[in-house]
């Protein structure tokens, strides 16, 4: 069956130190606890190293917030998938809407990205998800469908190494999160289309994230629709206080 899954999100809000000590705060408040879900940190690739040293002995996975779409070679500035691998790190998140809206990622780059994540064993997490206007225009289906695109040109194998996370645009850093009701829509839409594109056992077996101001306060709810498996947390996740009741909202 697929995993739930509570993984974070730093973006560019950590220096090296601050993210060690992120890191091992979150170890602590970890520490002797049972938890029911996996627990991941996706981090600036400049604590990737550090973080995944840090958390050494616990249940904390790390990850990347990007990768490279090439292998290796002159391309100044960028991180390949092996190079985060060789950290120790499992995830990376791909196509975040940061990504798309300020760097132009499309979906031609994001399956460049998502080839090299997988060669090199890395888990995806795939982000898609719909700008206010879409929504608005009731569009958002199709946007999401359109986004889920470079994710089947996978093959069933491939697919089924890559989690998702459906991230409403107009919910993230906003403090507005999509009700229960609306998340839970969208995701259902999502297993069904996998369903349709691969078969029912892909589909049951892929963890759906929500994504979009999710917190304490509200991830219960959230997480108990029958198609949310979890969630991709931004503000949340850069406190261990603010990170565990999202975590322990998994009973
Ligand atoms: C995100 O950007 O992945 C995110 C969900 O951010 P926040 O939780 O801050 O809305």
């Amino acid at each position: 069956m697929r995993k739930k899954i509570v993984a974070g999100n730093w973006k560019m809000n950590t220096t090296l130190q601050e993210g060690i000590a992120l890191a091992s705060d979150l170890k602590n408040a970890l520490a002797g606890k049972k938890v029911n879900c996996d627990v991941v940190v996706c981090t600036p690739f400049i604590s990737v190293a550090a973080v995944a040293e840090a958390v050494k002995g616990s249940i904390i996975g790390v990850g990347a917030e990007d990768c490279s779409a090439q292998d290796k070679g002159a391309f100044t500035g960028e991180v390949s998938a092996s190079m985060i691998a060789s950290t120790g790190a499992k995830y990376v998140i791909l196509g975040h809407s940061e990504r798309r809206q300020y760097h132009g990622e499309n979906n031609a780059l994001l399956i460049q990205k998502l080839q090299q994540a997988l060669a090199n064993g890395l888990t995806p997490i795939f982000c898609v998800g719909e700008i206010k206007e879409e929504r608005e225009s009731n569009t958002f289906k199709s946007v999401i469908e359109g986004q889920m695109a470079a994710l089947y040109t996978l093959s069933a194998e491939d697919f089924g190494k890559c989690v998702i996370a459906y991230e409403p645009v107009w919910a993230i850093g906003t403090g507005l999160t999509a009700t229960s009701a609306q998340a839970e829509e969208v995701h259902a839409f999502i297993r069904a289309s996998i369903a349709e594109k691969y078969n029912k056992t892909v589909a049951d077996n892929t963890s759906i994230l929500y994504g979009g101001s999710c917190k304490g306060s509200n991830a219960p709810e959230l997480f108990a629709q029958p198609d949310i498996d979890g969630g991709l947390i931004g503000g949340a996740a850069l406190k261990a206080d603010t990170f565990m009741p999202i975590i322990e909202a998994w009973k």
